[in-house]
């Protein structure tokens, strides 16, 4: 029997018209410009980059593909390295945020002095926005956060954010946002916005960059090479997962119904719990409409997660946290970063709802929940 597989935050499975399309794809280098080949392989990576571009609302010229949300975050955050002056020298961000993220603010101080500041955020991971009334941004280059958290799936005002950044340049981690709001002109927002193709029923391996056209001379590149893409990401661009991303972005947009049935699977997990008598609560934001529809990390209270965890398998994939800090024993810095305990945190895990989610499973899955906490006490 397969897994119920509740663990789409850390990866979607790809859509068909994904796989079909890259299947379609065809071959040959997208920058060799002597022949027909390159050139059709030139044509559909600018249709791809056309479609991520439509999904966030900018213009192709403003998306730069990367290798995933990682690589988009360095290259945005380590893009500023050169705009620290005597009265311009921090880049802040919430504790919450991603590794790849917090690691790439943490070099910026450490190899080319900046001050790392932390924007603070509510008990349910929003942005405390009254933080912006008090100038702090006066002496920032870059402030980031997330359009949606990965662990808890707190959705933020990103264009209440943007509208408090003065001169700072603000760069928004949308990895998760796809599968979680409608994303159309959300780019004005932002001088630059980083995106996930893995997170979004497209392939493992691409992702991309916004960077806003009138900020693109001031970002430095991290990679240096052929000169691809304004040379501002070089690299032979992989047409395959360009494709594939595309056709991804392109669902993304046709995707409200979608979004309205994950919140109804969510919902039908949480009765499902509850009408068990189970003693839980929700990590993150307790009003639905500010998180990820498809997330409900609930902390199952006086119930050892990893244990129970190890009890759903090999039926149930979920995680405790995200997969990117899973595997150390230490529990989530974003839960304890919101004020949960220790042990509250190593109560808590992340089910995360997809589109080949059924109610069916997660119906089963509600009650072996309840079963297993039964045996494990
Ligand atoms: N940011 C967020 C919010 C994420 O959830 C992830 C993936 N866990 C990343 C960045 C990194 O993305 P990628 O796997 O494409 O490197």
């Amino acid at each position: 029997m397969e897994p119920i597989y509740l663990d789409n935050q850390a990866s979607t499975p790809m859509h068909p018209r994904v796989v079909a399309a890259m299947a379609d794809a065809g071959y040959g280098n997208p920058h060799a410009s002597s022949h027909s080949i390159g050139w059709n392989a030139a044509a559909k990576v600018e249709r791809a980059r056309e479609s991520v571009a439509a999904l966030i609302g900018a213009d192709p010229d403003e998306i730069f593909f990367t290798s995933g949300a990682t690589e988009a975050n360095n290259l945005a955050i380590l893009g500023v390295r050169k705009l620290r002056s005597e009265d311009r020298d921090g880049v802040l961000r919430p504790t919450i945020e991603h590794k790849s993220v917090l690691a790439a603010c943490d070099a910026l101080a450490e190899e080319y002095g900046f001050q790392v500041g932390t924007i603070p955020v509510g008990a349910d991971g929003r942005v405390d926005l009254a933080y912006f009334g008090e100038g702090p941004v006066d002496r920032v280059v870059l402030l980031s956060t997330a359009f949606v958290n990965n662990e808890i799936g707190t959705v933020q005002d990103i264009a209440a954010i943007g509208g408090l950044r003065g001169e700072a340049l603000f760069h928004c981690d949308a990895a998760q946002a796809p599968e979680a709001v409608d994303m159309a002109g959300t780019a004005v927002h932002c001088d630059m916005m980083s995106l996930s193709s893995h997170k979004m029923r497209g392939p493992m391996g691409i992702g991309a960059l916004y960077i806003a056209r009138a900020v693109q001379k001031r970002i430095k590149p991290i990679m240096y090479g052929g000169g691809q893409q304004s040379g501002i990401r070089p690299g032979t661009l992989p047409l395959q997962l360009c494709v594939g991303f595309g056709v991804a972005c392109d669902i993304a947009r046709e995707g409200a119904e979608n979004r309205k049935t994950l919140a109804r699977l969510r919902d039908a997990f949480l009765d499902t719990l509850h009408n068990q008598g189970l003693r839980f609560s929700l990590n993150g934001s307790s009003e639905l409409g500010k998180r990820h529809p498809g997330n409900a990390n609930i902390r199952l209270h006086g119930v050892d997660a990893e244990q129970l965890i190890a009890v759903l398998q090999p039926r149930v994939a979920a995680s405790t946290g995200s997969a990117c800090t899973s595997g150390s024993l230490e529990p989530s810095y974003v839960l304890t970063s919101l004020g949960l305990t220790r042990e509250e945190a190593s109560q808590s895990i992340r089910f995360s709802l997809g589109h080949e989610t059924t109610l069916a499973e997660v119906h089963e899955t509600a009650l072996m929940i309840g079963e297993a906490i039964k045996r494990l006490a």
